[in-house]
């Protein structure tokens, strides 16, 4: 595997999505590769004539202007996802299980038990630091993993190269202790990759994905409905898996109160987003494509650690659906 090259089979599922709801396919210009991996280049779009950059190995497909980011840029930033101690938290969460810390729950291999092995490929929406989609590469013949953080699908990707990451997270105040893990070995990165996008506008082709997620994203995007519709969008017609999971934690800073798909004093998101989502999923005027079966519901713990002593638990409810 190139050092920091993107994978060229997941150019075939990649369309603009600034052009959405059409699907413009992209060009790949200017490029740099090494055996079937494209380190430097652009995706140019021939409908809208938009360019997004591959950069260090990284595809940056998201909307809205185009800005000129870096890796190492990921200094002081707008996004508070772009935050080294962020990343270290979120590193926690992901991968705390991998090093025997006992304060850490289960979260990503029960959400991974829902899914059934299957032929095709699969998408984990907001992927952060990566652990959903390495848990799934033992389940699918390829994972895409997306997340708007630049930082986040750096660090994805570097464990994507090395299977290995050191990484420090705080225990008091200004003390930090430094934590180390390995991918187990039926986890296979060569079938994983990590592009830059946006939750409400998937990069990907309809009807691609034989497994869809999105864990956590639904209360983290301004658009949640968007969200949904495009995670139906991307998956299969029929033989798809999908699986939404989310604490509802509506936030007037991050999505305003009428857009929210629960939690609302009036409209037609009223009461509990779980039972609207599921609703949504099973109405045969569903977001996009055919309508899903629920085939289950549950919750899992998901925990943050802020530092030794500090944490945060939360129930995540999830919805595995089926057409
Ligand atoms: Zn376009």
């Amino acid at each position: 595997m190139g050092k920091n090259a993107v994978k060229r089979q997941i150019l075939e599922y990649l369309i603009c999505p600034e052009c959405l709801p059409a699907e413009s396919g992209l060009r790949l210009e200017n490029f740099r590769s090494r055996d079937e991996e494209i380190i430097e280049g652009r995706l140019e779009c021939p409908r809208c004539a938009k360019a997004y950059p591959i950069i260090d190995g990284i595809a940056c497909l998201e909307i809205g202007p185009q800005e000129t980011l870096a890796p190492s840029d990921v200094g002081p930033s707008t996004s508070a996802y772009e935050s080294p101690e962020v990343l270290s938290t979120y590193l926690w969460t992901h991968y705390a299980d991998l090093f025997g810390d006992p304060d850490v729950t289960q979260a990503y291999s029960r959400w991974a038990a829902q899914f059934a092995p299957t032929s095709g490929a699969a998408l984990d929406t907001g992927c952060a630091t990566g652990r959903f989609s390495f848990e799934m590469s033992a389940k699918c013949d390829l994972v895409i993993g997306v997340d708007a953080s630049m930082s986040f699908v750096a660090t994805a990707r570097r464990i994507m190269r090395e299977r290995k990451l050191s990484f420090t997270i705080k225990e008091e105040g200004l003390i930090h202790s430094e934590k180390s893990f390995i991918l187990p070995p039926e986890w296979n990165p060569a079938k994983v990759e990590f592009v830059v996008a946006d939750a409400e506008a998937l990069p990907f082709r309809s009807n691609s994905f034989a497994c869809v997620a999105s864990l956590n994203v639904i209360d983290k995007t301004a658009r949640p409905l968007e969200h949904i519709r495009e995670a139906c969008r991307t998956a299969r017609p029929d033989n798809a898996q999908l699986l939404l999971s989310d604490p509802f934690s509506w936030s007037e800073k991050i999505c305003a109160p009428e857009n929210w798909l629960g939690g609302a004093p009036n409209g037609k998101f009223t009461g509990a987003g779980m039972e609207n989502v599921a609703h949504l999923l099973s109405a045969p005027n569903q977001p996009a494509g055919p309508a899903w079966t629920i085939a289950r519901r549950g919750a899992v713990w998901w925990k943050i650690r802020n530092h030794r002593n500090h944490f945060e638990l939360i129930r995540s409810l999830f919805i595995k659906a089926q057409r």
